[in-house]
């Protein structure tokens, strides 16, 4: 399997997860301008898009599914009380075929198998596993802490998308506003560089293959300082980080480079 962000930030997200049979989209966050060329760099189009899985209802995260179910219609998975808020706040024009989730039991969606997981973030939100050509890759991000059963569930991946929003003190003397900032930085809010690097030194990732970093936050975290904090919590493990607000390089072709 393989997978490549096609944006990564505060302002808008979503990845591309593939194995041999089946594609799909995690968020839309994207511009309505930017859909078609975004999935062109990554040699895709709309029609190659078997579902959406929705993570949460924030916008960066959902900006741009109403303008991609236009160009194709597919089913859009997440739980059911994520689907519901997602019709009330994403205008979209018509019903679409909505997937339930569980967090109790693995969804096959073509020939991958998603494990959901429950996250910590303002609003309800999911993370997840993905098996797909025998391996397995581990996405999470908007949360302000790792679950328990995230480490538990994310042990012996082979891939692993992982926040690391925020550097912590530069983030303490940002110039948001004083209720965005502690927001942010509890329980609910997002994961620092630090507690991204702590929650890979706790996950067994010796055989893993790539671990992406990504929602870095523009403003208040570098991308140096992400990728130096993780490297030297996990060393063992090849890291990168996702550019904002534009598509980056397929995990395979990431790896040939190394
Ligand atoms: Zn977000
Ligand atoms: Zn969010």
């Amino acid at each position: 399997m393989k997978f490549c962000s096609l944006s990564s930030c505060s302002y808008a997200n979503s990845v591309v997860v593939q194995d041999s049979h089946t594609c799909i989209l995690i968020d839309c966050g994207l511009r309505k301008r930017d859909i078609k060329p975004f999935l062109q760099n990554a040699g895709l189009a709309a029609g190659d898009i078997d579902a959406v899985l929705v993570t949460h209802c924030h916008t960066d995260h959902i900006y741009g599914l109403r303008f991609f179910l236009e160009l194709k219609d597919v089913p859009v998975y997440s739980t059911a009380g994520i689907l519901r808020q997602l019709q009330h706040c994403c205008a979209l024009k018509r019903h679409p075929r909505y997937k339930i989730l569980s967090h109790l039991a693995e969804e096959k969606i073509g020939s991958l198998e998603i494990m959901t997981l429950g996250l910590s973030h303002d609003v309800e939100t999911v993370g997840f596993t993905i098996r797909g050509d025998g391996e397995r890759m581990g996405f999470i991000t908007d949360t302000g802490f790792v679950p328990e059963h995230c480490i538990k569930a994310f042990q012996s991946l082979d891939y692993l998308y992982i926040e690391s929003n925020h550097d912590y003190d530069m983030y303490k003397n940002s110039s948001k506003p004083g209720f965005v900032v502690k927001r942010n930085l509890g329980p609910t809010g997002h994961l620092s560089n630090e507690q991204c690097g702590e929650a890979l030194r706790s996950m067994q990732l010796q055989g893993c293959k790539l671990v992406m970093l990504g929602h870095l936050s523009e403003d208040d975290n570098e991308p140096q300082k992400a990728l130096k904090n993780a490297r030297r919590l996990a060393p063992e493990v090849p890291i990168e980080s996702a550019p904002p607000r534009l598509p980056g390089l397929w995990s395979d072709l990431l790896m040939r480079c190394k």
